[in-house]
């Protein structure tokens, strides 16, 4: 699956030494392949646990499977999820969506004990939306389908427009709903349409934001069936999903191979 190639000299020819470490042929350069840092696992284990975290298995499941510890899975899953948050779309240059959502449920119809459960997952109440515990998200979307998304403190024009300056290129066309969090974006340079929520007129030519509505419903579904996510791992479940969308188009293999570039390994 992987070529090693000596980060020493280039060369791609080496011997075996000690069992599992490698010797270049060339200049003598020796390391072991599959390492990495802080994580002791052999070539098989990370193998499996990228396969089975691209299945969807739980980490205690593929802990169980591999007979490792829980907390060495837990550490490489993690690790997994570190290096695809940071694989994220660029700067967008063509028409794009923007909008903001909520993670973590409503105060109504829901029981005391929900609620606790809640305030254990998300932490404290948020001031915003009525007393409820949510974590705002914003969230960009180009029309070929690839999203960037973020946790952000609140969803007012300066916790936004500067994500939108940074990822977007001025000039660029932006659907957004009427939320007046968006009202400076003409004045940013970019040509900004809007819709309205309300009115149902989710599609108005060319100009909608449907693509993010669809991005919100796979994103809460995925997180529901985790059962709830502790709140200080919520931004890598976020970019888990960012990537798992974004990269939905690759085969198994294709996404396996782009993980194992990503985590990259010593050799
Ligand atoms: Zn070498």
């Amino acid at each position: 699956m992987k070529r090693y190639t000596c980060k020493k000299c280039s060369k791609k020819e080496f011997y075996t030494v000690r069992r599992s470490k490698k010797r270049c042929k060339n200049c003598g350069y020796e390391f072991t392949p599959w390492l990495i840092e802080g994580i002791r696992l052999k070539r098989r284990e990370w193998k499996n646990i990228i396969e089975w975290f691209l299945l969807e298995r739980s980490g205690v499941w593929i802990a169980e499977r591999l007979g490792l510890g829980k907390n060495q899975t837990y550490q490489a899953l993690e690790r997994i999820r570190k290096v695809i948050t940071k694989d994220v779309p660029e700067v967008f240059t063509d028409t794009v969506e923007v909008d903001e959502t909520y993670l973590g449920g409503q105060k109504k119809n829901k029981n005391k004990k929900q609620l606790r459960k809640e305030r254990e997952l998300f932490g404290k109440e948020s001031k915003r939306g009525f007393g409820t515990t949510k974590q705002p998200v914003f969230g960009i979307l180009c029309r070929s389908g690839k999203v960037f998304a973020r946790l952000v403190e609140d969803t007012k024009a300066k916790d936004l427009i500067p994500i939108i300056t940074k990822k977007v290129r001025a000039g660029t066309k932006v659907c957004s709903d009427t939320y007046n969090s968006y009202t400076g974006l003409a004045a940013k340079g970019y040509v900004h349409r809007t819709v309205e929520h309300k009115e149902k007129e989710y599609v108005k030519g060319k100009n909608h934001i449907n693509g993010l509505e669809g991005f919100w419903g796979y994103l809460k579904r995925k997180l529901a069936a985790k059962g709830g996510v502790r709140r200080k791992y919520l931004y890598l479940f976020l970019g888990e999903y960012v990537w798992r969308y974004n990269n939905r188009d690759l085969t198994l293999e294709e996404q396996k191979k782009k993980i194992i570039e990503l985590l990259k390994f010593s050799g």
